[in-house]
């Protein structure tokens, strides 16, 4: 039984055509989940999917761009449990305006436990995992201790 998940998509720049070219090679598949993007990522996405799967009736739910906070939304998201997924394709060789932004959402990735995939070959694995389709209770981390620290 599929159990959907709400993926998020971002992209840097220099990366949107490699996005792209991933969401095109997995149109079918990524349509049966949730797709939530960043502003321009998301854009791009849209395009794609109206102009060559129109069948497919996707509706890319579209974030503020990454560096006017679009960042910081789908960090939101992560912090409240309303994200299963992140695929980031991150730039490694240009100094990002919004630098902290993409560190604070790996950080908060990690405190969610979400999956998490930065590279194609992550992006890849992640998206041909039977759990990608079923269903998947990721264990949670236990922060009560530092919630309940003497301070
Ligand atoms: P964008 O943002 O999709 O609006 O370009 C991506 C990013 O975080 O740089």
């Amino acid at each position: 039984m599929l159990k959907i998940k709400r993926i998020g998509l971002i992209a840097h720049d220099a990366c949107k055509q490699h996005m792209i070219q991933w969401v095109e090679f997995n149109a079918q598949r990524l349509a049966k989940h949730k797709l939530i993007c960043t502003g321009t990522t998301g854009r791009m996405v849209q395009e794609l999917y109206d102009k060559k799967y129109p069948q497919l009736k996707v509706v890319v739910k579209r974030l503020k761009s990454g560096p006017l906070g679009g960042d910081q939304q789908m960090g939101s998201l992560i912090a409240s449990g309303e994200l299963d997924i992140l695929i980031f394709f991150t730039d490694p060789m240009t100094t990002q305006p919004h630098d902290v932004d993409v560190k604070a959402l790996i950080r908060l990735s990690t405190i969610a436990n979400i999956v998490v995939g930065c590279t194609r070959s992550s992006a890849d694995f992640i998206i041909s995992s039977e759990l990608f389709d079923g269903d998947y209770n990721a264990i949670e981390n236990n922060y009560e201790s530092y919630v309940k620290r003497e301070v």
